[in-house]
């Protein structure tokens, strides 16, 4: 049922110039690379294309240059670590078109895997230009697109090159879209949705996507505070954007006509400071917050009962941590809540797909993400899609 082409319907690929657009923007420190995640997602694809005879030609920016050549910016700092991750050698190009790049690819053999420059590097790329995406164009046979995580942002190697080359998604890229087509496209019912984190207007269009698409929307975090306010609650000095309240209103409204159950924790976890294990921590029911105190996580009784309607749910989707998880005890819920989704989805009563930086440190954190149906790495993308839109360059894969 996916709308876009594979890898599997590439025909045969011997000696022909395949770009392959990957996620290879690796965090650094003191010129170390830190993690190595995004390779291994990228991986399958790359060797994958490699054993099928392909010149595999491998495109990816790298920090923000901003249409400049930058020494400290170019991908060659990262081929080493993914030369170590595929364990492959890789043939280095200092440019992404052109003679130069022309010349080089003229030397790789099937087989053979090369690095493009940084594509920051050039102006065309963020502006899309249609000249700088058929120069790129011009050295290659066919298009592959393995990197879900810039997929909302409309780039020369990102959605151009998918209009003027035979474009394909990759291993990577077609495992996310049909993880999230499961989770929001065509899922299975009911389906609950978790959303926490800091702040209500950095979610605003997720709330407003989510109230329309699930049966179960559970609000956590910073984010609950404001929608308690909303309905009344004295929520102390906790974080809480008072200025939203008609915003959360509204979405609790919606929420109720498209038959959509809102559900806000009614016991928390407060305290006068924010340190770990501070003294004046307490349990405490939502109406009973003092003014000189802040709710910094879900109360237990709370996630008991969200975990009974996980138990009723076939799909979940989550973004956002239900308290400030980064201090003990305040991952507590956001603990709780993900192991008992870990089960579930071990079980296979749950398909559970999460995504989110916080998300998955918290996840991890809890040594939950590993029986989660999907997990995925994609930020902004994944936000995106969460919002409901369409991301451009999955729709060019999709033409
Ligand atoms: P993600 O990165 O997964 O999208 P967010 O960035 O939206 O998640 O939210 C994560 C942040 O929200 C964490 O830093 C966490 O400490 C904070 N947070 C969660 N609950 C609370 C709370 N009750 N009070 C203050 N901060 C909170
Ligand atoms: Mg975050």
């Amino acid at each position: 049922m996916t709308a876009f082409r594979t890898l599997d319907d590439l025909g045969d690929v011997r000696g022909k110039v395949a770009l392959l657009r990957v996620d290879l923007n690796l965090p650094m420190q003191d010129g170390h690379v830190t993690d190595v995640t995004r390779v291994t997602a990228a991986m399958p694809s790359i060797l994958e294309l490699a054993d099928a005879g392909a010149k595999v030609l491998l495109l990816a920016h790298f920090g923000r240059p901003k249409g400049q050549r930058h020494s400290t910016m170019s991908l060659s700092l990262v081929q080493g670590a993914v030369e170590q991750v595929i364990g492959r050698e890789i043939m280095f190009i200092p440019e992404v078109a052109g003679e130069v790049a022309a010349q080089a690819i003229g030397i790789l053999r099937p087989g053979d895997i090369g690095m493009l420059e940084n594509t920051r590097f050039w102006p065309g790329e963020e502006k899309n230009d249609p000249d700088f995406v058929r120069a790129i164009a011009a050295n290659a046979d066919f298009y592959v697109n393995d990197a879900f995580s810039a997929a909302h942002r409309a780039h020369a190697t990102t959605e151009g090159l998918a209009h003027v080359l035979p474009a394909y998604a990759g291993r990577a890229m077609q495992a996310e879209l049909e993880a999230l087509e499961k989770a929001l496209g065509t899922p299975e019912q009911p389906v609950a949705a978790v959303v926490g984190g800091a702040k209500v207007s950095s979610k605003l269009d997720v709330l407003r996507h989510l109230v329309g698409k699930v049966d179960h929307l559970i609000i956590g975090g910073g984010m609950a505070n404001t929608f308690l306010a909303a309905r009344g609650v004295d929520v102390g000095k906790s974080l809480c954007e008072h200025e939203l309240a008609g915003t959360a209103t509204a979405i609790m409204d919606a929420a109720d006509a498209a038959g959509c159950t809102v559900h806000l924790p009614y016991d928390v976890v407060v305290a006068k400071e924010f340190a770990a294990n501070p003294p004046s921590m307490r349990v405490c029911n939502v109406h009973e917050v003092a003014a000189d105190e802040m709710i910094l996580d879900v109360g237990p009784q709370a996630v008991e009962a969200l975990g009974d309607v996980l138990k009723t749910c076939r799909t979940l989707v989550w973004n956002g941590p239900l308290g400030a998880f980064e201090t003990t005890p305040f991952d507590a819920a956001t603990v709780a809540l993900a192991r008992m989704a870990a089960a579930l989805s071990k079980e296979g009563s749950l398909t559970s797909v999460a995504g989110g930086g916080d998300t998955v440190a918290a996840l991890n954190h809890a040594g939950a993400a590993s029986d989660f149906s999907y997990i995925s790495t994609a930020g902004g993308a994944f936000l995106e899609w969460m919002e409901g839109k369409e991301l451009p360059g999955v729709a060019a894969l999709e033409e």
